[in-house]
């Protein structure tokens, strides 16, 4: 549908631009060194920083820091960052293999050059702290530092497999992830989504739904169409070859000028394990360029209309570029909340709905992606640690409630847009838009991901400054400078910041001898240097988890399955249970008994292997993957607690399993202790044959422990 795009995201890697030379000169060491303290994402709601155009986040730039004590005048009592005992701290930079970076390489230097990092564009002889690339895990093979990549996720993220993975959070949790549409993966669900719309139909006569069709693995729009009937997919062909997502479409968008829009979020996976996730405070919003209309056989095929991608919008005539990054066909959404705000609506609530959803969507992914990770990285084994940006695409209904739409492995970090010179002669120009958020979170991402990070307490006030100022007291001047004006303007504008910040102070006699005079650019030159973080903006990423981890941990139950999985996986780096994986699981959490014999145990192995992998997934390896052992999970849940809901059923199980699994640890370390003391248990002790490594198995469990999860359980069942 529609012209091809332009912004290679969430494609498959194919459709990446061929990567940069990489004649591997190794380049000199800096010799300098700066200090990079950790700024935390502070707690405020989103909503108060996006309540204005250019409000923090967009324009989070707004706040900075650096004027306060130890800018001028009392360096001698005020110990300054990056100094020990008075004088500079002498530290490596920290390295950044940038040779992989691909279409985000312009915006990753710019954020480099923020931060004072030591970027390597054509790769390294030494291993680098950090390793950007532009598409997987896998663009490089690294064996230590940190990579922005987690292995699977591009695969976790494709339209089936996340419409599975939601599905199953959907099963366990229908009111809870009722943020996504009705789904179905065709062709293997046709007659079920054939057999489903009759029924609604049936059961609802005035109901006239519009279904979407969208490829798997597709992006930026293409392949995707409307339709009013499943009799009107169209079947032939390669289907088989390509499969798709059939979606209810959602008809009541909110409009914005009579547009449809979408709202484009990005999310960082920090970690796995813990699970730590940051939301940026500002995104983007992309406009259709036609005014939108309810479906109708008339109109289904306008996609200027429908469908509110940047890549096929953009060849609209009525696409709005604009210098301002407030308005145009792409704005910050910082922007739009303002407008929403203006009007009424509950920005706050909004807010606090699109973090549930998106913390609930990385819920629905992070199980699978562990067992990826596992298989990519064993225990044991040498390998990066890994963190991520993620594309959040959310629309939002009239009625304001968000409705995921897709998760993109590799959000387009672009920070410029193709311009028509003339018929058919393109030209790539900055964006300004693109260039505030898009630079912010690579920039912020690495602050957060920073290997060198120190909880330097001298460094509080700077960042207590960048917490207390009110954004309603910046003017658009005094916001961090664009990108492309680098040092010494930006050191202008920061003086003059710092005076209106100090002025703010409460303590405003103490900064008053502090204050920098405008134009005092040697003395600032000098604290960025010794502290990049000095000149920088507060971050722009907040974190939600695990901040909000209290309200959300009841919906881990396919990551607590996942962990079972995983530690019955036996074989270092494989991805599916064999039979015998899958009898020791059943046999070490005493699962089969007279009315459920190793024989059904089998056959249900069988039967869900079976089925799973005639759905023409993955087929590299044979066995039993997480999705298929999910449901023999659920069925096994259903037959011991049959009055229970499903997800009770299946909590009650998985507490049964680690309650045993918990038991059986206790009497290995028991049983290891007694071997070491007296070398003589190996005979009672009976290996279940299983690879068990530290990331992989529960850790062991004191006598305490076990006997108090024994009593927890009696109550529970009682
Ligand atoms: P792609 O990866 O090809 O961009 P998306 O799932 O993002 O695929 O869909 C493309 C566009 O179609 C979205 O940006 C949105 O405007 C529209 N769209 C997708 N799903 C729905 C839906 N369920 N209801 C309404 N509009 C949708």
């Amino acid at each position: 549908m529609g012209p091809p795009g332009i912004e290679p995201e969430s494609c498959s890697p194919a459709q990446e631009p061929p990567a940069s030379p990489a004649p591997p000169a190794e380049e000199p060491e800096p010799s300098e060194a700066a200090p990079a303290p950790q700024q935390e994402a502070e707690g405020v709601p989103p909503v108060a920083q996006g309540s204005r155009p250019g409000g923090p986040g967009s324009k989070g730039q707004a706040k900075r820091c650096g004027a306060g004590k130890g800018s001028r005048g009392k360096r001698g009592s005020t110990r300054r960052a990056g100094e020990e005992g008075g004088r500079p701290a002498r530290r490596a930079h920290v390295t950044v293999d940038s040779s992989k970076a691909k279409t985000s390489l312009e915006a990753l230097k710019i954020s480099l050059r923020q931060l004072r990092w030591k970027e390597f564009p054509f790769g390294r002889r030494l291993p680098c702290d950090i390793y950007w690339h532009g598409v997987s895990f896998h663009d490089n093979d690294i064996f230590s530092g940190q990579v922005n990549k987690f292995p699977g996720m591009t695969e976790m993220v494709r339209k089936i497999t996340l419409s599975r993975a939601v599905r199953t959070m959907q099963d366990l949790f229908p009111e809870e992830y009722n943020f996504y549409p009705q789904s179905w993966i065709l062709p293997e669900e046709f007659p079920l989504f054939v057999a489903e719309v009759r029924m609604m139909k049936e059961s609802d006569p005035p109901w006239k739904p519009t279904f979407i069709v969208k490829p798997d693995g597709g992006c930026q729009g293409d392949g995707i169409y409307l339709i009013k009937d499943p009799s009107d997919i169209r079947l032939a062909g390669n289907l088989q070859s390509r499969p798709v997502v059939v979606q209810e479409y959602i008809s009541k968008p909110l409009l914005i000028d009579k547009l449809k829009f979408d709202i484009r979020l990005y999310v960082l996976l920090k970690s796995l394990e813990p699970l730590e996730i940051y939301i940026a405070k500002d995104g983007l919003s992309r406009f259709c360029t036609e005014p939108y209309r309810e479906p109708t056989l008339k109109n289904l095929h306008q996609v200027f209309m429908h469908l509110t991608n940047y890549s096929l919008n953009i060849h609209s005539g009525n696409f709005i570029h604009s210098d301002n990054v407030n308005t145009g066909s792409k704005r910050t959404f910082s922007s739009v909340l303002y407008r929403l705000s203006s009007k009424g609506v509950d920005i706050k609530k909004l807010w606090s709905d699109i973090i549930s959803l998106v913390i609930k969507t990385v819920l629905a992914l992070t199980p699978e992606l562990k067992v990826y990770y596992q298989s990519d990285i064993p225990a044991g084994k040498p390998g990066p640690t890994c963190f991520q940006i993620l594309g959040f695409d959310i629309l939002l209904m009239k009625n304001l409630k968000p409705v995921l739409l897709e998760v993109n492995a590799n959000p387009s970090m672009r920070i410029e847009h193709e311009q028509e010179l003339s018929p058919g002669v393109f030209e790539n120009v900055p964006s300004p838009v693109d260039e505030e958020i898009k630079v912010a979170v690579i920039r912020d991402t690495l602050r957060l991901m920073d290997p060198h990070k120190k909880k330097r307490k001298d460094n509080h006030l700077c960042i207590l400054f960048n917490f207390n100022l009110p954004d309603t007291c910046m003017d658009s001047k005094q916001r961090f400078p664009p990108v492309s004006s680098r040092l010494p303007q930006s050191n202008l504008q920061f003086s003059k910041f710092a005076i209106v910040r100090s002025q703010l102070s409460e303590n405003s006699s103490d900064t008053k001898d502090d204050l920098l005079e405008p134009g005092s650019t040697d003395q600032l030159e000098h604290d960025i240097s010794k502290n990049p973080e000095a000149s920088l903006p507060s971050l722009c990423l907040k974190q939600v988890f695990p901040k909000y981890a209290k309200q959300f941990n009841y919906l881990r139950l396919v990551d607590r399955m996942a962990a079972l999985f995983i530690r019955f996986l036996g074989v270092k780096g494989t991805m599916k249970l064999g039979p015998t994986g899958f009898r020791t699981f059943i046999r070490n959490c005493k699962l089969s008994n007279s009315s459920f014999s190793m024989a059904s145990v089998d056959i249900l192995y069988i039967d869900i292997t079976r089925r799973w992998n005639s759905m023409g997934l993955d087929q590299r390896e044979s066995g039993m993957c997480l999705q298929a052992f999910v449901e023999a999970f659920f069925c096994l849940a259903q037959r011991r607690y049959k009055s229970l809901p499903l997800h009770e059923q299946v909590a009650s199980l998985i507490d049964f399993c680690e309650y045993h699994l918990a038991i059986l640890d206790e009497k290995r370390l028991v049983c290891s202790r007694g071997i070491t003391e007296r070398r003589a248990a190996l005979v009672t002790c009976q290996p279940d044959g299983l690879h068990l490594t530290p990331a992989t198995h529960a850790p062991l469990l004191n006598r305490m422990t076990a006997a108090n999860k024994l009593t927890d359980y009696r109550n529970y069942r009682s």
